[in-house]
Formats: C-alpha cells, structure tokens, sequence
C-alpha cells in the first residue's frame, strides 16, 4: 500500500470537554498524504462524528458484537457503529483478549460481523513476553491469522487490517525493536500471501509504546502499512507528529 495509515485508539479515556479540545487541536491538521483515523469509546462516536466530519480523519470504534442484532444487553453492532459514520473498528485488542476473554474464533465471528456492516476491522495480533522469550511468538501468530482463515474467506480476508501489536510493548514505554516489528510483518505477509490473491493491498500495522522519536524507524520497514497508536493518541501534539513521521 502506498499511503500509510495511523490509527489512534484512545481505549476507555476522554470526556466531552477534553474530547473537543484534542479534536480542535487535531482536525486538518494531519499530513494529507496519510491516512488518518481515531477509535473512541461508544459514548463519543456521536461526538466524534460531528467534530470529524468534513475532515481526512476517519473514526473508528474499539470494539462491536459478534452479533446483528437483538437480545444481547450491553452489546453495540457493527450497524450501530456505522451509522455514527466508523470506517473502522479494532478486534482482537490484547485487552479484549486478556481481559475479557476473548478468544481467536470469537475474534474472527467479530471481524466478520465488522465487515458485514461494511466497516474495515483492524485486528490485532501478537505474542505475551513469555510466549516470545520461549520462542513461540510465530506459533501464537500463526494460530491467531489462522482462526481468521476459519471463518473468512480469501476475499474478506483481503478487507482486513492487521496490526502487530506484542503484548509485552502495549503500554509499557517498550516498543519492539525495528528488527522485530520487521521480522513478524514479514511473517504476516507471507501468510497473507498463502490465503490472500492481493495480499499487499491488506494493510499491516505495528502497534505498541509508538512515540514519535520512533515512528518514522517503524513505519519505514518495507513491509509497514503504518501504525496504531494508544497512549501517544491521547496527546495532540505526540499523534500529529506520529502522523508526520508516516509522511
Ligand atoms: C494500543 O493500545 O493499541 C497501543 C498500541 O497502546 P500504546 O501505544 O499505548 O502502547
């Protein structure tokens, strides 16, 4: 893919006085040859709408059911999602996944319900500290994409965003080396390449502990498709910069 793209996922933070001050500070501001968007919480999606639209920067959610519709209290569907406008939404956060239990195949179910109201799902993928140590970090992958595979076909697959995001450089201030981020992307496009007719129109990005005095190592690796980016998003000038550094 040619242009990059930087996704800002703000997890459970904001409110609506400090949504509109970052959203002021953010709007037009990003660099044109990139693609832009922000995930946010369900309460701000109407908030988001209103400040984004008009504007290159894309919103996106952090999370739907597996779900169309129905008797299922608490959930949000992918439809509800896209009628605030979400081009996109994050499954398979390791928060999700750990937290909440998701596992591989509900991941998948998401991705496919995700794509079914016409939204792009970044699904995140990556290894704990101890699965890597132990040397197991493609095992864990391998097993995350394939669940993808079991319950998508070539052409949804070829829909999705992948983004690398290794458990032990979320929120840590730790981010993988280049060498790492590159060796797992690559592992990643060769699987894509084997379930996919146009893998290199899939976008893979990297996310964990991405700063700006390391973005512009990150998001040069041949196989980067750009970023996703938690903590950093939540301050206007760390993102834009994130975003130059994508440029
Ligand atoms: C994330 O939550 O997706 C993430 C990458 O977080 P951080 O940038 O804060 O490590």
């Amino acid at each position: 893919m040619e242009r990059k793209l930087v996704v800002g996922n703000w997890k459970m933070n904001g409110d609506l006085v400090g949504n509109q001050a970052l959203f002021e500070q953010l709007v037009g501001r990003s660099p044109g040859s990139v693609d832009t968007a922000l995930c946010l919480p369900f309460p701000y999606l109407a908030q988001g709408q209103r400040a984004l639209s008009g504007s290159a920067t894309m919103l996106g959610a952090q999370n739907l059911s597996e779900f169309d519709a129905g008797a299922y209290t608490g959930e949000v569907s992918g439809a509800m999602l896209a009628d605030f406008d979400c081009r996109f939404v994050i499954v398979g956060h390791s928060e999700r996944r750990a937290l909440f239990h998701e596992d591989d195949l509900l991941v998948a179910r998401k991705a496919r319900a995700a794509l079914a109201a016409g939204l792009a799902p970044i699904v995140c993928v990556g290894e704990s500290l101890v699965e890597r140590e132990a040397g197991r970090a493609e095992d864990v992958l391998l097993r995350q994409l394939d669940a993808l595979a079991r319950v998508l076909d070539g052409a949804s697959l070829s829909r999705l965003v992948i983004a690398y995001e290794p458990v032990w450089a979320i929120g840590t201030g730790r981010a993988a080396s280049p060498e790492q981020v590159q060796a797992i992307l690559s592992f990643v496009r060769g699987w894509l390449a084997r379930h996919v007719v146009d893998s290199r129109a899939v976008r893979v990005l990297y996310g964990g502990s991405v700063k700006a005095d390391r973005a512009a190592a990150l998001f040069s690796l041949p196989d980067s498709d750009g970023g996703l980016i938690g903590g950093a998003s939540l301050i206007a000038k760390q993102f834009l910069e994130i975003c130059e550094a994508a440029a």
